[in-house]
């Protein structure tokens, strides 16, 4: 008997486990590669990979939310670790495919107003 070891459906699998675990317990979920929007500060510009499906108090939040490297990339920071210090809506703990590192990573999604908010801030 031959078993093959497919890792394209190892990966899909754990991609589902995580977006359910981040729909039932955070109302966040995953947007298929080509859905997302565009998002753009400035010059720099990035796909919407995550949605906030929350409700913080206004109704449906619906907002996208970006991970570490992606604001950091928006806002021109070498350094990702806080790329946002003081935001206003709840941060996300949630793993994700790093496909540079091949394997699934503990990060975090900022609300894209929160980006925003810190992009103007350092504008002065
Ligand atoms: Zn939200």
């Amino acid at each position: 008997m031959t078993v093959t070891f497919d890792l394209n459906r190892l990966i899909a699998t754990r991609l589902t486990e995580i977006a359910e675990a981040a729909w039932r317990d955070h109302r966040i979920m995953p947007i298929g590669d080509s859905d997302g929007r565009v998002l753009q500060i400035g010059t720099a510009a990035t796909r919407e990979r995550w949605v906030c499906g929350a409700d913080h108090g206004t109704g449906v939040c619906g907002e996208p939310l970006l991970t570490h490297r992606q604001t950091a990339e928006l806002l021109g920071l070498l350094n990702e670790d806080e790329p946002v210090l003081d935001p206003e809506l709840p941060v996300t703990d949630v793993e994700l495919l790093d496909e540079g590192l091949g394997g699934f990573f503990p990060g975090s999604l900022i609300h894209f107003s929160d980006v925003g908010r810190e992009y103007r801030k350092a504008q002065g």
